[in-house]
């Protein structure tokens, strides 16, 4: 891949994926594994996803564990790296937006309309 410009990141608003969504992870070191949103960080956009980027991470001895040890973690990924997958298509989607009659916005799948918010 060539090396020019930095790519303009141009995102605002409020992150599209959310706590329990199920995701495939389309960069970097994880690309290609899915998993389900278990945190998410706004303010740097960023999302922890199950089982993706584990992190080894020293945990110190505590009463209960008396030898403490290292402990494989979660680290959070870029919200960009990631893209929702809809149950109905079982394929990564683009999301899109709609209102509903009660004035209610939800998420939509851009490939068949699926509501991506049923729960
Ligand atoms: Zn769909």
């Amino acid at each position: 891949m060539k090396r020019g410009k930095a790519p303009v990141v141009k995102e605002g608003g409020p992150m599209r994926i959310r706590k329990d969504d199920v995701v495939v992870v389309i960069a970097g070191a994880d690309k290609g594994k899915k998993g389900r949103v278990i945190g998410s960080i706004p303010a740097v956009r960023k999302v922890i996803v199950e089982g993706v980027k584990l992190v080894k991470r020293h945990q110190k001895p505590t009463q209960q564990q008396r030898q403490g040890g290292i402990i494989e973690k979660e680290a959070a990924i870029d919200v960009s790296n990631v893209q929702i997958i809809c149950s109905k298509c079982d394929k990564p989607v683009r999301i899109g937006g709609k209102k509903l009659e009660d004035g209610k916005k939800v998420r939509i799948c851009r490939s068949c309309g699926e509501m991506l918010d049923l729960s």
